[in-house]
């Protein structure tokens, strides 16, 4: 029986044995997504402090109710180490790797210092519609049994709805820098009474080349307020954005700066550029995956790789920019739900995808920033998950590869698929082939050659 390749990785790479095992207790995955007993903190300390559970870091009782009901038992360590800052009301830069539970940790105490419903007084700004999306619905959640409104405004869809969410009064705005600088300069929002403010993905903002908007935002909101700026990495200019946009912030880093998800594992599959797809065939039919999300670089190589999986009889939906806002909406729940199985997606679209059951991210074409592989594969291992992050890389990526293992500080091991046609390329001469046959590390079963179980 064939099984996942990386277990190849662990055999090789030994030292990431521990940690990712310590992970891989069934019992802790995805189902149960029980931080306290996930050993995956960095030192006993911070670990017996995980033990510390939400309501002692004094978010009021509503809220309780909303993280009890969405099923958290345990803060995660940048919910821990945020929230009680967030509460006393003082400003904070976060650094943390993407799926460490984030957008509660600043969701939480905003929700609990606001209290009763009132005037627009908090506003979230998010790079992606997607993204923006997601966190609105993550703050219905929580504050479900609150009186507190929450609106979501991004463009590429009409006005109507949006107008109307924001007649009816809301004490929390979600929006992207555009379009919600339209909707202030048509006059439905103001700023003026804004108390609590959140710049988040603030390297992905600047990425897009949002940030003179974002600070036209900020520009517009009291200077009294408490700011909250949050951003995977920090670069100079999101430093700069910090020091003008913040006071005197605490800052919380969680794990390296740089460091991608510590659940996921990660392999780069070299092979000569025509055969990037077949390659890619062959990894599916070979890996026990439960949703995958493979990365193109452009719309159109998205499309052309979904094209071909479709006509292997995978369940397939493509997501990127040239699509429709109702078409991004009906790809994601057709993924979240389970109708697809594997999503192809460009990075600005696939930023905001919260997927449990992206067990694979698969990296058809490397990255041009580092950053990106960070977030790629950020979207796999979510909240302390395990995934399984696979590049598949030609000679032209040489110096991208290198660039991307500097910045997340480890050598990523080359594997080699065993009985596949390779045609050759210099690239092969350093890559072994992955011993199958052993036990998969992740504990999860397999099922032969792994398609989908439904
Ligand atoms: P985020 O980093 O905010 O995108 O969160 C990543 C995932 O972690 C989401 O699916 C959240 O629902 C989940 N999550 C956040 N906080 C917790 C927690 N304390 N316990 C379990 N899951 C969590």
């Amino acid at each position: 029986m064939i099984s996942s390749h990386s277990r190849a990785a662990f055999r090789w790479f030994p030292q990431r044995v521990p940690v990712q095992f310590a992970t891989r207790f069934p019992a802790y995955q995805r189902a149960g997504k029980n931080y306290l007993q996930l050993p995956v903190v960095n030192s006993a300390a911070s670990c017996l402090k995980c033990r510390m559970p939400f309501s002692n870091l004094g978010l009021s009782l509503k809220v309780l109710e909303g993280v009890r009901a969405a099923g958290y038992t345990d803060p995660t360590p940048i919910q821990l180490r945020a929230i009680p800052i967030i509460m006393s009301g003082r400003d904070l830069i976060g650094s943390a790797q993407t799926g460490t539970g984030k957008t509660a940790a600043f969701a939480l105490p905003i929700m609990s210092r606001l209290g009763q419903r009132g005037s627009l007084r908090a506003l979230v700004l998010e790079p992606t519609r997607e993204l923006a999306a997601q966190v609105e619905t993550a703050i219905h959640d929580y504050g479900r049994f609150t009186n507190l409104r929450t609106t979501v405004l991004y463009g590429g869809t009409g006005y109507g709805r949006q107008d109307q969410a924001l007649r009816q009064g809301t004490d929390i705005l979600v929006a992207t820098p555009g379009r919600l600088l339209d909707q202030m300069q048509r006059g439905m929002v103001r700023l003026n009474q804004i108390e609590i403010l959140v710049l988040d993905e603030a390297d992905r903002m600047l990425d897009m080349g949002f940030l003179p908007d974002v600070r036209r935002i900020v520009e517009r909101c009291p200077r009294t307020r408490q700011t909250m700026l949050f951003s995977a990495t920090i670069p100079p200019e999101i430093e700069q954005l910090g020091q003008w946009a913040l006071r005197n912030p605490e800052t919380v880093q969680i794990g390296q700066r740089r460091s991608p998800a510590e659940t996921v594992t990660h392999a780069l599959y070299p092979v000569a550029s025509d055969q990037k797809q077949a390659l890619l065939e062959e990894l599916l039919k070979r890996t026990d995956f439960d949703q995958v999300l493979i990365f193109c670089r452009t719309k159109h190589g998205a499309d052309r790789v979904a094209r071909k999986l479709h006509q292997q009889g995978h369940a397939v939906v493509v997501l990127h920019s040239n699509r429709t806002q109702r078409e991004r909406e009906q790809a994601l729940n057709g993924f979240r739900n389970g109708r697809y199985e594997v999503m192809v997606a460009t990075d600005i679209a696939a930023r905001g995808i919260d997927v449990e059951q992206i067990s694979h991210v698969i990296n058809f074409d490397v990255p041009h920033h580092p950053e990106d592989y960070v977030h790629r594969i950020g979207r796999t291992g979510r909240a302390q998950s395990v995934g399984d992050a696979f590049t598949i890389m030609t000679g032209e990526d040489v110096q991208e590869i290198a660039a991307i293992e500097r910045f997340i500080g480890q050598k990523i091991p080359r594997v080699k698929l065993e009985g596949f046609a390779y045609e050759y390329t210099r690239l092969l001469d350093s890559a072994p082939q992955p011993a199958f046959g052993a036990r998969r590390p992740h504990g999860r079963r397999s099922f032969g050659y792994g398609r989908k179980r439904r």
